[in-house]
């Protein structure tokens, strides 16, 4: 990782001689947006809906996008060759840009733009997981991609903390997403995760099981689902670019219907799967 090449500002260089200022405003206020995006076989895996949603975070924040959608995807394809294709994540981040400390910007200062290669989703082996639940304790903006990640990160280390994988998060009662995934479960066969809302981030991989799954018979509901309703599920799942999609066992110690991965999962799987070899040649 420490010998692999990133972009910064115009430029490719290894990531370990890679510096910004102490002034940016990613580092002094959490001022950026991000995004993650899965690379198989050489090919970015969604790369239109990853740059939509990174266009739609910009404009939220109000940073100007530094990038035409062609030079997004030239400078993306240079960085995944320089770092010898294959299977990686290339991770984007975009903040305001170095200035003196103070909330108000009053100068036009020109964002910080980074980008580095990360390690592939290890989708070789499907691996369950437990979950904690917790309150949701974020913002009100949660469907914006940004840096400023916290809450999150709390979480995370809360769900550790107790030999989980993952932090589920309830507000007033009903799950939002996961800290860093959105949720899905199933009862009796009928497939249920969240609307979109600004209190989860569009996922683009749950907005992609959506997508192949109206055209089986099984079509997701996008409704609201209560902690009840998460408890008493026969499967539950969470989707994320860099871990694709994980059967979740165990909530809050508990198991999630007989504890085993379940039949509607590796459905779903397999229809995912079928779609990723399709686009990339890759399951
Ligand atoms: N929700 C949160 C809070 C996330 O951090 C992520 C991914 O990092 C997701 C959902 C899943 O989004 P995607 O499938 O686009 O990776």
């Amino acid at each position: 990782m420490q010998d692999s090449i990133c972009y910064l500002n115009g430029d490719l260089g290894p990531l370990a001689a890679a510096t910004v200022s102490v002034l940016d405003r990613g580092f002094i206020f959490g001022e950026g947006v991000y995004e993650l995006i899965p690379v198989f076989n050489g090919t970015p895996f969604r790369l239109t809906e990853h740059l939509r949603r990174l266009r739609r975070s910009l404009a939220a924040v109000v940073i100007v996008d530094p990038f035409s959608q062609e030079q997004w995807t030239s400078m993306i394809q240079e960085l995944i060759r320089a770092n010898h294709g294959g299977d990686q994540a290339i991770y984007i981040q975009i903040t305001r840009g170095a200035a003196a400390r103070n909330h108000v910007l009053t100068e036009n200062i020109p964002p910080t733009v980074f980008a580095m290669s990360s390690p592939p989703p290890s989708s070789a082996e499907t691996i369950p997981i437990e979950a904690i639940t917790t309150e949701d304790i974020r913002w009100q903006r949660c469907d914006i991609k940004a840096t400023s990640l916290l809450a999150n990160v709390m979480s995370r280390a809360l769900a550790a903390d107790s030999g989980s994988q993952e932090a589920i998060y309830i507000r007033e009662g009903y799950v939002t997403e996961g800290a860093a995934s959105n949720v899905f479960i199933s009862t009796d066969g009928h497939i249920k995760t969240p609307p979109i809302s600004p209190r989860i981030l569009p996922g683009v991989t749950r907005d992609l099981l959506v997508e192949l799954l109206e055209h089986t018979g099984t079509p997701v509901h996008e409704e609201s689902i209560s902690i009840q309703q998460l408890i008493d599920a026969d499967e539950a799942w969470v989707t994320s670019s860099s871990r694709e999609m994980v059967p979740v066992v165990r909530i809050d110690r508990d198991p999630v219907g007989d504890g085993e991965i379940g039949p509607v999962f590796r459905h779903v799987q397999r229809i995912y799967r079928e779609y990723k070899a399709k686009v990339s040649g890759r399951s």
